[in-house]
């Protein structure tokens, strides 16, 4: 016999609950709503509560413990895990809590959790302040904030979660609790990597930075094992101001890259000088180097320049993962060459990041993104249209990753997909873990918040 689960209480019971909107599946607007970015994530919720402010989240964090449905928390809706949806359960839905206070005396500024990270650095870069994020605007800020948030600022300022001052936090039972380094510092630490395990953050207060203009863009180079271990090295040589995100793959047919040249294997990086930009166009001078750019976007600009619209509707099937490499000489990059190369997929990518610089000097047990001393993230993705070629294309990820593993084996858990325990322990590596556990077991005993990479209370 199946028994059917009945939502206590009804959707008619929710509406009147909360001062934002609960949108059910009679709902015109359902469809959208429950959508989120990955493509491949089909699932229907009973409910997307739309929160309206820390009330209505600390109400629906009380009736998700006390009626034990699951409870899927969304910011910018990004998960590679799809864990910000639920089939059958309800989303608490942070899109409409935008509000953002700028403090210029004391250069900081509260914001509420559901904005995205491109609309809080336009609205702050309207003032000639930055805080890094990532590379993509439309990812939110709760979920990458508490994650670790690594960016185009990353060696100059560190992380997102070191530019962390205070979070306002409902935790399981309900509570909205002000934390920072003196208030509930354990759960400060944890909510700096530990991701979405231990409450809802409704607000984050940041540090901002003046930084009026950067030296920036993008620059795209023939990818071959030279020009691919030259980029790496000049990077990691280069001064903080200077962060790259580099794709090598082929080259898609943008409208700014000559035709011969669609399909070839390319460096697309992505640049920020985050510094005097006549110095910045010096350093940018030996990439340039490299090889013949096969298009050169590199210029003066503000930072929010760097989070150009996105296109609505792009919903990528991705088999994906990340890892933490020690170092990519040419031998490794022919690797990676020749592993794309061999790949069916639409779109095969490899992402590199150097890191060090700022984010390096913060201390291993600072917070609970532990993975400080690690040298260069990749990210290996295959991009592809036919969910019944799911299975090849993870394979090609998986044994792409084996072969590539070197002696880091952290991994960065916002960039971990659908992943076992054994991955998620990846992120928190030794006695991280343990720390973690003992700290959901104070603020989330019964696990209320386990859709996400979850560290269990046991
Ligand atoms: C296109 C793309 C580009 C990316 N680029 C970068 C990058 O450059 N740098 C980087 O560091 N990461 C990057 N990421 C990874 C990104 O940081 C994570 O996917 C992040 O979790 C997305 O946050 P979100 O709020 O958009 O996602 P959501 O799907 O809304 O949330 C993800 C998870 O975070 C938790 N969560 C979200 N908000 C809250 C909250 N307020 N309180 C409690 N828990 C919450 C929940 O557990 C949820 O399941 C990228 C992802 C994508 C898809």
């Amino acid at each position: 016999m199946t028994t059917q689960k009945i939502l206590p209480p009804s959707v008619s019971e929710l509406r009147a609950l909360f001062n934002g909107k609960v949108i059910a599946p009679d709902d015109p607007r359902y469809e959208q709503a429950r959508t989120v970015f990955y493509g491949g994530v089909d699932k229907h919720p009973a409910a997307i509560v739309r929160v309206a402010d820390a009330g209505d989240v600390s109400r629906l964090v009380s009736l998700a413990r006390e009626y034990g449905f699951d409870l899927a928390v969304r910011s910018g809706g990004h998960s590679g895990a799809g864990h910000s949806t639920s089939e059958g359960g309800i989303v608490l839905d942070l899109s409409a809590m935008k509000n953002l206070v700028i403090d210029h005396e004391h250069q900081t500024a509260w914001v509420e959790a559901g904005m995205t990270a491109g609309e809080y650095t336009t609205a702050v870069g309207a003032h000639g302040f930055v805080t890094g994020f990532g590379d993509t605007g439309s990812v939110g800020l709760g979920g990458i904030t508490l994650g670790g948030g690594v960016g185009y600022l990353t060696r100059k300022f560190g992380l997102t979660i070191d530019n962390l001052l205070a979070a306002e936090v409902v935790t399981a039972d309900g509570q909205l609790l002000h934390v920072d380094e003196d208030s509930h510092a354990d759960l400060f630490w944890a909510i700096r990597g530990g991701g979405g395990n231990f409450g809802v953050a409704t607000r984050f207060k940041f540090k901002l930075h003046k930084l009026e203009k950067i030296y920036g863009g993008m620059l795209f180079l023939p990818a071959t094992a030279e020009t691919i271990a030259s980029f790496l090295s000049e990077a990691d040589s280069a001064p903080d101001e200077l962060s790259a995100i580099l794709n090598v793959m082929p080259a898609p047919p943008m409208p700014f890259l000559s035709t011969d040249v669609h399909g070839k294997m390319i460096i697309m990086a992505m640049m920020v000088y985050a510094g005097d930009v006549q110095v910045g166009e010096r350093v940018m001078s030996k990439f340039r180097a490299i090889a013949t750019p096969y298009a050169d976007m590199l210029r003066p600009m503000t930072y929010p320049e760097m989070f150009p619209p996105e296109e609505g509707g792009y919903h990528p099937v991705a088999a994906s993962t990340t890892m933490f490499l020690d170092h990519v000489n040419r031998s490794v990059a022919q690797f990676m060459l020749d592993t794309l190369s061999k790949s069916t997929a639409m779109m095969a990518v490899t992402q590199l990041r150097v890191l060090g610089g700022a984010m390096a000097r913060v201390p291993a047990d600072a917070t609970a993104f532990a993975h400080r001393g690690s040298r260069i993230m990749a990210n290996l993705a295959a991009l592809y249209n036919n969910p019944e070629e799911k299975e090849h294309h993870e394979a090609w990820v998986s044994k792409y990753e084996k072969e590539l593993r070197q002696s880091d084996q952290g991994a960065y858990v916002n960039f971990l997909g659908a992943v076992d325990q054994a991955q998620v322990r990846a992120a928190y590596p030794g006695s991280v873990w343990k720390r973690l556990v003992e700290i959901k077991k104070r603020y989330d005993p019964t696990n209320l918040f386990r859709l996400n990479q979850n560290i269990p209370p046991k």
